[in-house]
């Protein structure tokens, strides 16, 4: 299955304007597959990985086929997590910006239901909701369902490991019979199965299959970092190699058009690749590229397509790339002709699972790498300079320039002072004024990558794993996937989260409290 432009099928012109706007170029396979099917009013089956664009392949059919003159709940979206819920909201929100009179709505624990009362009485088309709130304003009539003709359980698989199969049967029965049930989810366990069987009619199952790759032989790491330190980190790992040429991919237009100008305003002389671009412009920038005199260039994964220029000898991946066999590609376009090759992959919280699986189909390693602090890049630097003056050493004449620094040695300086002060000169040492972004946490106990925290509240409060689960991935918005070992002792707990994520994760809950307790958190101490 190719993907598809979106033109192509046959939406109006309000969405595909909305489409432009957000920057994407083309449908993702899951979505060139969905969007067809949902729009002829069919039940579907997705099953496509994280990442994979799954928000769009049901929302823009929901959003094509609502009557928007009907100030009633249309359609009914389930997620498992209050952030999902905002997320995909948002993401539906702007796809129908220029539809007018549409409403959407989340609703999610944690936010007063008051106010949620009140904004389901100015009477949005589509509601986005956690099972346990949405079952909560079910029991109090004040969620209208009798008009809901399409619903949407994303995630399916993530709400059977949280338990949230009764509650979604619950829901599944209370909705009219005359309706569209669409089904995502990554995986296809026997209770997913069962619910399909019993909730959907003749569902079409799709989801994307791969054909295999050879995946080149090039040095691939990844990094975990915020959406918002990924400029930072980006500049550090250029500074640090300081690559020839760089070929960085990001997922959308608009990305490649702000990721230019934050680098340009960095002082880094790049320049963006994309499919809006007439010809003329591709080929001025591509020749700029190709001669080195812009050697980053910003690409999305369409514009990058048969780019074959030699000396690239580092691609990012600063968005992680929507599909598997991108990932094999983009790597493709560094280490040609058996020059060294590097890959630097940039993932978000719970893209880690997405990442998982470009692994398993590429079968290649990606290796975790702390993002480098600035110290790291001017060690680094260092180290690749001393290289070059190695390879001068052995290999090039140097009498008339030893001839110089002797003079320089007779007026009583040795020639250690004279290599110290060149080093300083060529290198600089630019790095160390910037200040860390991230907080650093000592070594906590914890496993690489994580942080381990102590709370203050234990078995003798009857606290239990799904407590601490709950409230910290409820009151933060972090997957609870993602928090890793939890230890409950009589009167405290030890809990791991990733250490990207520890910082914010103390600030929210200090203070707070976990199953109706106020709690304090703190970074672990390794020798407790
Ligand atoms: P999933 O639900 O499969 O995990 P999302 O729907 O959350 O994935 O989409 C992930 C990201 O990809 C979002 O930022 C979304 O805006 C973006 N996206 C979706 N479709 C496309 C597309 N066709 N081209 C580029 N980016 C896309
Ligand atoms: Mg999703």
């Amino acid at each position: 299955m190719k993907n598809l432009r979106f033109e192509e099928l046959n939406l109006s012109s309000e969405v595909l304007k909305a489409i432009e706007y957000k920057g994407f170029e083309e449908t993702t396979p899951i979505q060139a597959q969905a969007i067809p099917c949902i729009m002829e009013g069919r039940d579907v089956i997705g099953q496509a990985q994280t990442g994979t664009g799954k928000t769009a392949a049901f929302g823009i059919p929901i959003l094509e086929k609502l009557n928007h003159e009907e100030k009633v709940i249309q359609a009914m979206i389930i997620c498992p997590t209050r952030e999902l819920a905002i997320q995909v909201a948002e993401e539906i929100r702007e796809l129908g910006k220029f539809k007018k009179g549409i409403g959407v709505l989340p609703i999610y624990g944690g936010q007063p239901i008051d106010r949620q009362i009140k904004a389901l009485q100015k009477r949005p088309q589509i509601i986005v909701g956690t099972p346990g709130r949405v079952m909560d304003h079910m029991n109090r009539g004040t969620l209208k369902m009798d008009k809901v003709r399409m619903v949407v359980l994303d995630e399916a698989d993530e709400m059977l490991d949280m338990g949230f199969i009764d509650d979604i049967v619950t829901i599944l029965k209370a909705v009219p019979q005359e309706r569209q049930t669409m089904l995502f989810s990554a995986t296809m366990p026997g209770p997913i199965l069962e619910l399909t069987k019993k909730f959907q009619r003749n569902p079409k199952h799709v989801r994307v299959v791969h054909k295999e790759l050879t995946v080149p032989k090039v040095e691939q790491v990844y990094f975990e970092v915020k959406e918002k330190t990924k400029p930072e980190v980006l500049s550090r790992l250029i500074d640090m190699y300081n690559p020839k040429l760089s070929l960085v991919f990001c997922n959308t237009k608009r990305k490649v058009d702000e990721l230019v100008a934050e680098l340009q305003g960095r002082g880094y002389s790049a320049e963006g690749l994309h499919g809006d671009l007439k010809q003329v412009q591709r080929d001025r920038v591509m020749s700029k590229f190709r001669s080195g005199a812009v050697d980053i260039l910003v690409a999305t994964d369409v514009a990058a397509r048969g780019i074959d220029v030699d000396d690239i000898e580092a691609v990012f991946n600063y968005d992680l790339p929507q599909d598997e066999e991108y990932y094999v590609h983009r790597i493709g376009r560094t280490a040609r002709a058996c020059r060294e090759g590097k890959s630097f992959t940039f993932v978000v919280g719970r893209e880690i699972y997405k990442l998982r699986d470009i692994q398993r189909y590429a079968k290649a390693r990606i290796i975790l790498r702390k993002t480098p602090s600035s110290e790291d890049v001017e060690e680094v630097r260092t180290n690749i300079f001393l290289d070059k003056v190695k390879d001068v050493m052995d290999e090039e004449d140097l009498s008339q320039y030893v001839h110089i620094i002797e003079k320089l040695a007779a007026e009583d300086y040795t020639s250690l002072e004279i290599a110290a002060a060149l080093l300083k000169m060529a290198i600089g040492n630019k790095g160390k004024e910037e200040k860390h972004d991230e907080e650093d946490f000592e070594d906590t106990g914890a496993e690489a990558g994580m942080v381990r925290l102590f709370i203050n509240i234990g078995r003798n409060q009857k606290i239990r794993p799904g407590d601490i689960v709950g409230g910290i991935a409820g009151e933060t918005g972090i997957p609870g996937k993602l928090i890793g070992s939890i230890d409950i002792y009589d009167k405290y707990t030890f809990v791991e989260v990733p250490r990207e994520y520890a910082g914010d994760v103390i600030k929210i809950m200090k203070d707070n409290q976990i199953k109706g307790k106020r709690i304090n958190i703190e970074p672990a101490n390794s020798k407790n």
